[in-house]
This record gives structure tokens, C-alpha cells and sequence, in this order.
């Protein structure tokens, strides 16, 4: 029994299947079963007599091509989108889709235990080769004691950078015990941003009421200027000029406190 496929037949441009075609079906239905895991149902099919390795297995289950659909590929051999084909589908799309449903919580499971390795190596990414600067990775190996694993930070540039897992978390412990401050020193250091802090606020306050009297007071001088004008004492061109320069002031001085109500 061969991997079940579609051949062009003569002089068509549509697929048709082949005779193995019906063990798609096989195949989908077994997956679609509730227990079965992906590997078990490779088994199973190899036991059934079909010559196919497990990573043309996991290729197989994924192909729209079975629901009847083409991939499109763009220009760098990238899958793009699937489009209808006008070969006959060999499976239902619910069939497939219960399929695919399967395959992508088993990737997920895959990366939930890819991660939960991470509590082994906690400075995995943190600590630099000190030959070629990028940041070491760990894993496993085994000794001359197969039933032992030895841990490692190493390098995957291949240089030689290699240290054991306990030795780099000791390292890292001390260096922690190192830099801890005790809780006095903590405190004060806290006090004194604290304080800083409103100092700079209250500093800050001060400008912003200096810069507001400014205003106030030019405020007063072109109302002045206005009762000057009204009065009969200065002419409306010094007056317009005069009041455009003074707006101008305090267009200026609203621009500073602006800047610094933006200080923080
Ligand atoms: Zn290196």
C-alpha cells in the first residue's frame, strides 16, 4: 500500500485519485476518533500495510488537497490562501477540520512543554558568551551514566562556552546576596526621592504662579491701554500695534506654563 495521492490523468488538467485514495478516509477517521494520538494512528496504518514514514504521515493530514482544495503559492514558495480545486474531494471538510482541531491543541501541548522546561534553566538568555557575545542556551546531555542528565548553559555559536547549570546559579545567587541593601538604607533612599519629588512639585509651583501674575499684569496694561484709547489719548494705530505685542507676551508666557505643567 502507497501514500495515498492524486494523479493527473491523460490529457486533463483536473486530479483525480488514485487507487489508494480511500485510505485518506481511513485515515481522517481514525484521527478523528477521540483518543487516538497522532503517532498511534501512523502505527496503526503502517501495521495495515502502508509504507509512509511519520513525517509524510503529518504532512498527509494537513492537505486541503483531500476537501477538494489547491494551495496557491506565492512567488517564494510561501502557501498563501487555498482556493477550490476542481478535483473531487475524498473526505468531508468537517472531517478534516475535526482533524486539524486535533493537530493544532497537540502544537500547543508541544510548546506548553517546550516552556515548562524554562523553570530549568532560568538564566537561559541572560547570560553572554564571553567568546562571541551572543547569549547562551541550555540543555540536556547524558553522561557516561545514561540514566543521569547533565544540564548546561553553553553556547550555540559552537564555541567552547560551557558551564553547568548548578555552577551558573550559585554564581548568580552570590552575586544577588551581593547587591541586596538592607531595609534602613532602602528607606532613607525612598524618603529622600520622595522628598525630591515634592521639592521639585513645589519649585514647579512657584514658576507656574510667578508666570501667572505675569499675565495678570499684562492683562492690566492692555486694559489700561484700552481705556486710553477710548478716552481719546492714544491713536488706534499705537494702540492695535501695542495690543498685538502684548497678546504676543502673553501668548509666550501661556507656552512656558504649558511646558511646564509637561515637565513631568
Ligand atoms: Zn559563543
Amino acid at each position: 500500500m502507497d501514500i495515498p495521492n492524486y494523479r493527473l490523468p491523460n490529457n486533463q488538467s483536473t486530479l483525480i485519485p488514485d487507487e489508494n485514495a480511500r485510505h485518506v478516509l481511513d485515515i481522517f477517521l481514525l484521527l478523528s476518533t477521540e483518543n487516538i494520538s497522532i503517532k498511534k494512528a501512523w502505527l496503526q496504518m503502517r501495521e495495515k500495510g502502508m509504507t509512509i514514514s511519520s513525517s509524510q504521515f503529518y504532512e498527509l493530514i494537513k492537505k486541503p488537497v483531500y476537501i477538494g482544495k489547491v494551495m496557491l503559492k506565492s512567488n517564494n514558495n510561501q502557501k498563501i490562501e487555498s482556493i477550490e480545486g476542481l478535483h473531487p474531494p475524498i473526505i468531508l471538510t468537517s472531517l478534516f477540520e475535526k482533524v486539524q482541531e486535533k493537530l493544532s491543541s497537540i502544537s500547543n501541548d508541544d510548546l506548553i512543554k517546550k516552556g515548562s522546561k524554562n523553570y530549568l534553566y532560568p538564566l537561559r538568555g541572560y547570560i553572554k558568551c564571553s567568546q562571541c557575545g551572543k547569549v547562551l542556551t541550555a540543555s540536556a546531555s547524558t553522561g557516561s551514566n545514561p540514566n543521569r542528565k547533565y544540564h548546561h548553559y553553553h553556547c550555540r555559536k559552537g564555541c567552547k562556552e560551557r558551564f553547568s547549570v548548578k555552577i551558573a546559579h550559585d554564581l548568580f545567587d552570590n552575586y544577588l546576596k551581593k547587591i541586596s541593601i538592607d531595609l534602613k538604607q532602602f528607606d532613607n533612599a525612598k524618603k529622600k526621592i520622595k522628598r525630591e519629588i515634592q521639592e521639585q512639585e513645589q519649585s514647579l509651583e512657584e514658576d507656574r504662579l510667578k508666570i501667572q501674575k505675569q499675565i495678570t499684569r499684562i492683562r492690566d496694561i492692555i486694559s489700561q491701554a484700552e481705556d486710553r484709547f477710548f478716552e481719546g489719548f492714544m491713536d488706534q494705530e499705537t494702540f492695535k500695534n501695542s495690543k498685538i505685542r502684548y497678546l504676543q507676551k502673553i501668548k509666550n508666557l501661556e507656552d512656558e506654563i504649558l511646558r511646564l505643567d509637561n515637565f513631568d
